[in-house]
């Protein structure tokens, strides 16, 4: 068959042959909620310091140093307090949560249960023996609950951001509270502004907001958050190494890591970090994302085929669009469409299983390309 009649043939009979024109296409094809786009500076500069950096120690100054200027970076991007210490260790946020049953929770947590990253740290809290069961307070998938002072609970749970749903929350003290405030920001940190005096402890991964790799988790503690690690490592609780979280304070402290770490990870966050502080700091991040979010929200409320997931406006993700299609419209098929044009990672959460997108807009995401990528679904669903 001639290469014309095969294109012909294939586009009456799958929508996955549609070829969305190259003046709609955003120009990086990469909206996924993690791994996430990763700026092509970021790997240059990677490329150009790896004869020097890249298969050398840990242990030695060319990392520590580079670790020392994530830690810095940090502490001037989210212009923490005195006191406030940036932690990091080996695992990624999954492994954190493990930590903090140990070193963070003292007999009982609170939990905001409003997706599948909140109730993984529920769950965590749940499982773990050598604390009490935790309060846990749910709501329906596209909101989120809201936390009750209590003064048994010595540690609030929230999520600063809820990948799987697009729900993105306030980070406030619950009023009058004395129990720590500990945050999973793994997506929201360095795409939401965030209070740091409202937090004791906020903990993410660098694959999102940061546009690095996975594998590491980094933690902004308070001194009341210190205090906690201290007192707790201090005690008879039995504590695995890995997830010993004073072990990690001592480490980083030194800029090291209580055990090898991926080097790329930590170079690659270096250079987010420093690109977001050079052009105006969580202003400039922050601002990139909800330019993008005001961009898609936009389009979709206009759209009569889309839909924002999330009803209320102001609960809707800055970093983490969910988009809804109508009935008659299978977003998947847009997602495969996409993707055959190489526009990728746009399918929804796979356990929320509702007929939508999710469109990552983390601060590496240029605005511009979420108008492309807008024209581009406008165009499957014409063509459909
Ligand atoms: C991605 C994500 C996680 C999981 O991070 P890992 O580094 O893969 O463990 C946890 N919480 C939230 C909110 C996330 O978006």
């Amino acid at each position: 068959m001639a290469p014309f009649q095969s294109v012909m043939y294939k586009s009456m009979t799958s929508p996955e042959s549609i070829i969305i024109p190259a003046h709609l296409l955003p120009r990086d094809g990469r909206f996924g909620a993690g791994p996430s786009k990763v700026r092509a500076a970021q790997l240059d500069a990677l490329v150009a310091d790896a004869p020097t950096y890249m298969g050398t120690s840990h242990r030695q100054s060319r990392v520590k140093n580079k670790v020392g200027e994530v830690r810095d970076g940090l502490r001037t991007l989210f212009t923490l307090p005195e006191g406030y210490e940036v932690l990091l260790g080996n695992g990624g946020t999954t492994a954190f949560w493990d930590a903090a049953t140990f070193h963070l929770i003292e007999s009982r947590s609170q939990h905001l249960n409003f997706g599948e990253f909140s109730s993984k740290f529920t769950t965590a809290a749940t499982l773990a023996p050598h604390i009490g069961t935790p309060e846990v307070i749910s709501s329906e998938p596209g909101t989120h609950p809201s936390p009750v002072t209590r003064d048994d609970v010595d540690l609030y749970a929230f999520t600063h951001n809820e990948t799987s749903t697009g729900v993105q929350m306030a980070i406030r003290r619950p009023e009058n509270a004395t129990g720590l405030v500990a945050v999973d920001a793994t997506s929201a940190a360095g795409g939401l502004l965030v209070d740091p005096k409202q937090f004791d402890c906020y903990y993410f991964a660098p694959q999102k907001s940061f546009a690095s790799d996975g594998g590491l988790w980094l933690a902004l503690c308070s001194p009341l958050a210190i205090e906690r690690i201290e007192r707790l490592a201090a005690s008879s609780r039995w504590t695995p190494e890995f997830l010993n979280l004073k072990t990690a304070l001592d480490n980083s402290r030194l800029n090291q890591t209580y055990n090898t770490p991926a080097l790329a990870t930590i170079h690659l966050l270096a250079s987010q970090i420093n690109w977001f502080n050079e052009n105006g700091g969580l202003a400039f991040s922050a601002g990139r994302s909800s330019r993008s979010a005001e961009i898609l929200y936009t389009w979709a409320e206009e759209s009569d085929f889309a839909t924002p997931f999330v009803r209320n406006a102001s609960e809707r993700s800055q970093v983490i669009g969910t988009i809804d299609f109508a009935e008659d419209i299978d977003a998947s098929v847009i997602a495969k469409v996409l993707r055959a044009n190489g526009v990728v990672d746009t399918e929804p959460y796979r356990k929320l299983g509702r007929n939508q997108l999710r469109i990552a807009m983390f601060p590496a995401v240029d605005p511009e390309d979420v108008a492309s990528l807008c024209a581009s679904i406008n165009y499957i669903v014409g063509s459909l």
